[in-house]
């Protein structure tokens, strides 16, 4: 039995290997943590992550052949495939800070698998690295063990959170990197090719060199978040001048070479990885003499940002230049619908910019818990343009002004203002005309994700704002 140990229980980690256990009845995983509660969770009912489709896939390997556990030396010594899904977040501080991967969480599981391991292993670089980052990994593993043979294969997850258990089981590609100029690169290769197998059609899996592995998913996350700043730059222009972006959008993907997917204008992008892997490539530009290439792409983050403080000027510009006191009801806080994952979500800085005009919030989101909210906007924020500053809003502040609840029909009860800043479903439907009586007047709805239908809104009385849409009358 081929025994799979997977470093890192989080948002790749765990569904990544309940979908390889599910999929693969021969194979054994186990998921290793040094977060104690989260492995706690992982072998609870209340997973720590929440994502349509994932309970069903644990329950029915966990305790079969998926397992979650804190022994991690215990479980890497014994594996024959070493995945590590560990975070790799943005520096914040040291050579490189505000772009850098930060590789510390990395090299400590590299070091701990050269310590543990007796045997000879395949280790699989799932997480999200710099370009040439295998080579290094190489040098930690064989440096620190005694004459045991590790070969290294890059093999970048492409999965969304919200849909992460359809991309898996389903995925549009599956990429695997490694050092197709040896015996052994080309026999670890397989190996994992062989895995997932079990179910990816054949022309499904990519193989190619490490660095042009480990490259692509920097690559794709770039570009992905690149059509959502070209489409929230083309929404500015349609404010401007009276043109709809989503009949812009729709005769723009038309075209079979730009294609329709991706090109929602919204009050912008966030989770944990676009602005974090353009960060990674900017300085992997830079670094490599090529400053133009890096400001190419510095420019789609700016272009997120820019979304973002557009959106809280329309807002306070539209209600009479200050929001000063006025209750403002948030719907959403979760970076995409499908998900309770609040990192880098763009409803920290609309609130952030919402409370540094003294407006009161009351927030409701289907999934995101009230703690998490109230922590992310009071958490000082590292400026990734400015090195060394942060953003903050006083933490009694944020207790006075910010309000959770469970609903949205009493986060907007005597509100001055809708702000609608994730895409859940349940917003589309919503009783728009109760919602309307139990406003202050004027009534204002600020749509950062194009859910509402606006003729209807302004029908019942709203002034309406939605991204890249002509404005009310
Ligand atoms: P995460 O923060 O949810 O999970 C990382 C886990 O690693 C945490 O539970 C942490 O406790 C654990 N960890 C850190 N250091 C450890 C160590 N030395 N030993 C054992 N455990 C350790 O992060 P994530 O969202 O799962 O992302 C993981 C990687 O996958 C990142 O590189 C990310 O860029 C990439 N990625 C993320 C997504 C996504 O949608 N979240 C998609 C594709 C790729």
């Amino acid at each position: 039995m081929v025994k799979i140990c997977c470093i890192g229980a989080g948002y790749v980690g765990g569904p990544t290997m309940a979908v390889i256990a599910y999929k693969c009845p021969s194979v054994e995983v186990v998921v290793v943590d040094i977060s104690v509660p989260r492995i706690t969770a992982w072998n609870s009912e209340k997973l720590p992550i929440y994502e349509p489709g994932l309970d069903e896939v644990v329950k029915k390997c966990r305790g079969k052949n998926l397992f979650f556990s804190n022994e991690l030396e215990k479980h890497v010594a014994v594996a024959d495939i070493v995945f590590v899904s560990v975070n790799t977040p943005t520096k914040t501080s040291g050579l490189g800070a505000g772009k850098a991967a930060d590789l510390t969480y990395w090299e400590s599981a590299a070091r701990m698998i050269a310590d543990v391991s007796k045997s000879s292993k395949i280790v699989v670089e799932k997480s999200t690295v710099p370009v040439k980052t295998a080579e290094a990994i190489e040098k930690i593993l064989t440096h620190n063990s005694k004459g045991i043979e590790f070969q290294v294969l890059s093999n970048p997850e492409f999965l969304a959170e919200g849909t992460a258990i359809t991309n898996l089981v389903d995925p549009d590609r599956v990429l695997i990197g490694g050092r197709e100029e040896t015996p052994g690169g080309l026999k670890a290769i397989q190996t994992l090719k062989d895995i997932y197998a079990h179910w990816v059609p054949h022309e499904r899996i990519i193989c190619t060199n490490l660095w042009s592995a480990e490259l692509s998913k920097l690559a794709a996350n770039a570009f992905l978040a690149q059509r959502i700043s070209s489409v929230n730059s083309i929404s500015a222009l349609c404010e401007a001048t009276g043109a709809d972006v989503t009949q812009v959008a729709s005769a723009v993907g038309k075209d079979l070479r730009i294609g329709s997917k991706f090109l929602n204008a919204s009050v912008g992008f966030g989770g944990s990885c676009f602005q974090k892997d353009i960060l990674n490539l900017v300085y992997i530009c830079e670094c490599n003499g090529l400053p133009e290439v890096a400001n190419y792409w510095k420019q789609v983050i700016k272009i997120n940002d820019y979304q973002k403080s557009r959106f809280v000027n329309r807002l306070v510009s539209s209600m009479f230049n200050t929001v000063s006191g006025k209750k403002i009801g948030i719907l959403g806080f979760s970076f995409k619908k499908d998900t309770g994952d609040t990192r880098e979500t763009p409803a920290i800085d609309v609130c952030r910019g919402l409370l540094s005009d003294k407006a009161q919030l009351v927030i409701y989101d289907p999934q995101v818990p009230d703690a998490q909210i109230m922590k992310d906007i009071s958490t000082p924020k590292f400026d990734w343009d400015q090195p060394g500053s942060t953003i903050h809003i006083a933490e009694d502040v944020v207790k006075q002004s910010v309000k959770v609840v469970h609903d949205a029909y009493e986060a907007t009860k005597d509100a001055h203002a809708i702000c609608i800043l994730t895409e859940w479903d349940e917003f589309r439907t919503l009783d728009y005309q109760k919602i309307y009586n139990n406003m202050q007047k004027p009534a204002y709805m600020f749509d950062g994700r194009n859910v509402v239908d606006v003729a209807k809104l302004r029908q019942i009385g709203f002034i309406v704002y939605s991204i890249g849409k002509p404005l009310d009358p």
